[in-house]
């Protein structure tokens, strides 16, 4: 199984975007151990489907917990990792569009320097709009400017050129698709799923590790139960989302 795994912030709020350190630190145990390679993400997309078992491993938003708490752990274990920014919240905090929302927690974002830390210590980092904006809700000049913005600040400030990109809170549109694809090798999603053969690269799925933050259960890697737990979440998600359609979109 190829999958791309998603972190927020590791912390102990137990938010839905929230995975505690203990789990991280327990998630990097065994995702060093062996039992699956773990790749950068352009690197597993290059490979296709004929490598075997791989993941990649990626953050969205940059908290400032990417780099305190997450990173040394990686670093221990030699873990790649990705990083998607958000320029315009660069060493502020998480409340999109100036407003926070209930049950997630303020948190800090990294800072340029610190951004600038990581890189050094070989994170990849990503483009995930300038303001966190959901491009589903945008027209075609709407979404230009979100990723121009972006991208212009993440070459002038880091001196990255992002090469993959996140949808904010997975807000994507055939409009939005076709934007991110003329700019970007790789764009993820929040698609709750494995990778398949033959996937659009401007539409990659990934498993948020929230849904499989329990003991024990990345360790089922594989395994039925772990497809099973998969299979539920996801239809759990999309209950809520035919419920109330803004909820769960925090991230
Ligand atoms: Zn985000």
């Amino acid at each position: 199984m190829r999958a791309i795994l998603t972190y927020h912030s590791i912390d102990d709020s137990g938010s839905p975007i929230s995975v505690s350190p203990e789990v991280f630190r327990a998630h990097c145990a065994f995702l060093a151990s062996g039992r699956v390679r773990v790749l950068p993400l352009v690197d597993l997309m290059r490979e296709g489907d004929t490598g075997g078992d791989a993941v990649a491993i990626t953050f969205d938003d940059g908290f400032e917990n990417t780099g305190t708490v997450a990173w040394p752990m990686l670093a221990a274990h030699g873990l790649p990792a990705t990083v998607f920014v958000v320029p315009g919240h660069v060493g502020k905090f998480n409340d999109w569009g100036g407003r926070r929302v209930p049950g997630i927690p303020h948190l800090s974002l990294l800072s340029w320097d610190a951004l600038g830390q990581l890189v050094m210590q070989h994170a990849t980092l990503g483009a995930h709009t300038m303001t966190h904006a959901n491009l589903a809700g945008l027209d075609a000049s709407g979404i230009d400017e979100e990723l121009d913005r972006g991208h212009a600040a993440m070459v002038q400030h880091a001196g990255v050129a992002p090469t993959t990109f996140a949808y904010p809170y997975g807000g994507t549109s055939p409009v939005a698709a076709r934007a991110v694809r003329a700019r970007y090798e790789f764009a993820v999603t929040t698609e709750l799923r494995p990778l398949r053969s033959g996937e659009d690269a401007a539409l990659l799925p990934r498993l948020d590790m929230y849904y499989v933050r329990s003991p024990g259960a990345l360790e089922a890697w594989g395994q039925p139960s772990f497809h099973a737990r998969l299979w539920t979440r996801r239809l759990g998600r999309q209950a809520r989302a035919w419920l109330h359609p803004s909820a769960g979109r925090v991230a």
